[in-house]
């Protein structure tokens, strides 16, 4: 098989990858996000039942953003992206550290937590400005009588975002690379299979063995900002 240098690499990121940022993932708390169930924060229900728990919940973690750095393993896959032929980096992450770290094209399969969405026209925007960061709900730019903005966030239950590009690029790549992700979240956990029945190498990073361990070629278990720096450095042969 080819090195890495000249291979198409196609990376997953999940929670896992900011956990040594400081930003909880939620598997690691017996399925709690920050101390609350799924269901009554990251679905169109909880919305439509109680949307100013959902507003807070949410405008905690954008304001969380201001206050999280990226970590050496977000590093090393700016490093990795400057030394391959050619790289695509899909995250579940709704953070943006991989942005903040030097990372080009992210694909956020999830959403992100710095643009809201308009929930009349489904625009987004980016509002990260102190007034934006309140506990009251806020408005559209882009409606001529404005609408209220939900967060920009697949929520379970709805359609993941960019699904098209995803597939051609986990199809047509040589090395599929996940990271910090327990498997249990799909589309996404599926995508190894994809990449593994299309010939693509698999590999792994990530703290304990995930529900989809048995789909990769390689496992390397440990904290990715410990293990990924050198990792990267084997595969560019430095
Ligand atoms: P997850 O929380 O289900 O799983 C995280 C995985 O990372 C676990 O298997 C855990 O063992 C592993 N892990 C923890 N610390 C690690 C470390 N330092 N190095 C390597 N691995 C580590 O995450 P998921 O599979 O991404 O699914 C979570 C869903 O929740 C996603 O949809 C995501 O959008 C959302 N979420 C996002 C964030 C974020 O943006 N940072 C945080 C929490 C949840």
């Amino acid at each position: 098989m080819a090195s890495m240098l000249d291979s198409s690499v196609v990376i997953l990121t999940g929670a896992g990858i900011s956990a040594e940022s400081g930003v909880r993932t939620f598997r690691d708390n017996d399925g709690l996000w920050e101390e609350h169930r799924i269901e009554d924060v990251a679905t169109p229900y909880a919305w439509e039942s109680n949307p100013e728990l959902v507003w807070r919940f949410y405008q905690l973690r954008r304001k969380q953003l201001l206050e999280v750095e990226p970590n050496p393993a977000h590093f090393a896959l700016t490093k990795l992206e400057e030394g391959v032929n050619k790289f695509t980096l899909i995250t579940q992450n709704v953070d943006d550290l991989h942005e903040r770290s030097g990372s080009s094209n992210v694909i956020h399969i999830h959403g992100r937590l710095r643009t809201l969405r308009c929930e009349f026209s489904g625009e987004n925007e980016e509002r990260m400005k102190g007034k934006d960061l309140v506990e009251d709900f806020l408005f559209c730019n882009c409606c001529e009588k404005v609408n209220r903005l939900r967060p920009d966030i697949v929520w379970f239950g709805e359609v993941p975002m960019h699904m098209e590009e995803i597939y051609e690029s986990v199809e047509n790549c040589d090395y599929f690379l996940v990271i910090g992700s327990s498997g249990h979240v799909y589309p996404a956990a599926g995508l190894v299979n994809v990449a593994k029945s299309n010939g693509a190498k698999t590999i792994l990073i990530n703290s304990d063995s995930p529900a989809n361990a048995f789909a990769f070629d390689e496992i390397h278990l440990g904290k990715a900002g410990e293990i990924l720096p050198d990792l990267v450095k084997s595969w560019l042969n430095e």
